[in-house]
């Protein structure tokens, strides 16, 4: 290979890695948006939850069952860690399951209540 072949190949590379990292940064921010969207999914949620709850108890609505409403909440709320989790990897981070602290996924133990993480 010549030396024009040697720089080719360098350039190619290169953009390979650009590439790639574009990739990354794209499939990070896809997570974010995801995030933010569950996330405003189930403050809208709550919101409705309250507003039920309030217009069941003034008019004494003795028929209004909270159950679906909850029920919706908890999936999303599931769907919220799930892709908390996705972005902890992605920041080499995990998250204890005791306490909820965020540390550097090399930990063997949580730094704030020293559960041992999985
Ligand atoms: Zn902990």
């Amino acid at each position: 290979m010549g030396l024009s072949g040697d720089i080719m190949n360098k350039v190619k590379k290169a953009t390979e890695t650009a590439t790639q990292k574009v990739g990354e940064l794209t499939e990070s921010a896809k997570l974010n948006m995801e995030i933010s969207a569950v996330e405003s999914d189930i403050n809208d949620l709550y919101r409705e939850l309250g507003r039920a709850v309030y217009f069941a108890a003034k008019t004494s609505d003795s028929i209004f069952d909270p159950a679906e409403l909850i029920g919706k909440i908890d999936g999303k709320t599931d769907r919220l860690v799930e892709l908390k989790a996705q972005q902890d990897d992605r920041r080499g981070l995990k998250t204890c399951a005791a306490c909820g602290k965020r540390t550097d996924a090399e930990n063997e133990f949580c730094p704030a209540c020293g559960k041992k993480l999985d």
